[in-house]
């Protein structure tokens, strides 16, 4: 069967930056609805178009066609009584950023901490980079209604029927 508009796609992968450093070893295969659902990211879906099981792909991203540019608005210099007393590098805080909507959600990573304050930084880890995605298909089935009509892949073990697809 060719990938095409509503089949859904199992592809297994692997994520290396320009140097051919790892970044993501794909433990998980990315299974995903095939057909401009914003499963994944566009170039590697437009690649993707036509292949079948087997084929493998190789594409290299821009930073602005994978996990955008590096903002360096997104970092934010907050005082440190603002947040609990048990507090590391790498734990995670929503915020709205200054000037935007209330709901305008972003993820903030505690990047470093001083005595008296905090840095905060809303881009995603790897914004800024460019990368070397590497995929092969290893399955290629049609979707069933409901996953059309739900935008997203159902699983066999559709038991937390997660509306929030993690890729990114
Ligand atoms: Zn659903």
């Amino acid at each position: 069967m060719d990938i095409a508009h509503n089949t859904v796609i199992t592809l297994t992968y692997q994520v290396t930056d320009p140097d051919g450093n790892l970044v993501d070893a794909g433990e998980e295969p990315i299974i995903y609805l095939h057909g401009g659902h914003d499963d994944i990211f566009p170039r590697i879906e437009e690649e993707l178009q036509g292949k079948q099981s087997g084929d493998t792909i190789l594409v290299k991203l821009q930073p602005d066609e994978a996990f955008g540019e590096y903002d360096a608005e997104l970092v934010q210099i907050e005082s440190r009584e603002n947040f609990p007393a048990e507090l590391q590098v790498g734990m995670q805080f929503e915020g709205a950023p200054e000037g935007t909507a209330e709901d305008d959600y972003v993820i903030y990573r505690v990047t470093e901490i001083m005595s008296d304050k905090v840095v905060l930084d809303g881009n995603h880890p790897l914004a800024g980079m460019a990368l070397v995605f590497t995929g092969t298909v290893s399955n290629v089935r049609a979707a069933t209604a409901e996953e059309i009509a739900h935008g997203h892949v159902h699983g066999d073990d559709d038991i937390d029927h997660g509306h929030d697809e993690i890729l990114h």
